[in-house]
């Protein structure tokens, strides 16, 4: 039902984008940001949301919430959204446009155990058979950054969606 919901979201998603000829998105944002063109008209830059976020992964920057994922991940807590009061956090779904890409550094790629990325996944978005590297259900997936900042061998690398 999740799954469907998402699936229906994203597709509304690229209807929206398509009509608008919209803006891409360059850096990611706060998990519920609205399309890039309606973040930059209402976001204000106050920092509200980066004060709040518990994980300190909110930066402001050219007067724009943006996230730091270096070194921490969302937690898709809603406390971003929860604080602002411009409209520019009222996405209906938590994602942060991000997505995992596995590299040739991966343990299972080299035909050594390691489970740590399907692990800490918290919406079991990755599925590792004997010997394969991870595969990563981009629906299921919310651009979380957990996998990345748990992968002992930084073999995950995240990059930025518009659209699935
Ligand atoms: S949802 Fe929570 S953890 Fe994620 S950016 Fe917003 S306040 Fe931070
Ligand atoms: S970024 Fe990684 S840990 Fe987060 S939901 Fe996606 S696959 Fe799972």
């Amino acid at each position: 039902m999740v799954d469907v919901q998402r699936r229906q979201f994203f597709s509304h998603f690229l209807q929206q984008a398509k009509k608008a000829n919209s803006t891409p998105r360059t850096v990611p944002r706060p998990p519920t940001a609205v399309s890039e063109d309606e973040f930059i008209e209402r976001c204000d830059g106050c920092g509200l949301c980066a004060e709040h976020c518990p994980n300190h992964i909110i930066t402001i920057a050219n007067d724009l919430a943006q996230l730091d994922l270096e070194l921490s991940s969302c937690s898709h807590c809603s406390q971003c959204k929860i604080v602002c009061s411009t409209g520019a956090l009222n996405s209906p779904v938590s994602d942060c446009l991000l997505r995992p890409t596995v590299t040739s550094t991966c343990n299972p790629h080299m035909a050594m155990y390691c489970a740590e990325c399907r692990d800490s996944c918290p919406t079991l978005a990755i599925t590792i058979e004997p010997n394969q590297p991870p595969s990563i259900d981009a629906v299921r997936c919310n651009g979380c950054n957990l996998c990345r900042t748990q992968c002992p061998t930084s073999a995950i690398e995240m990059s930025i969606v518009q659209k699935l």
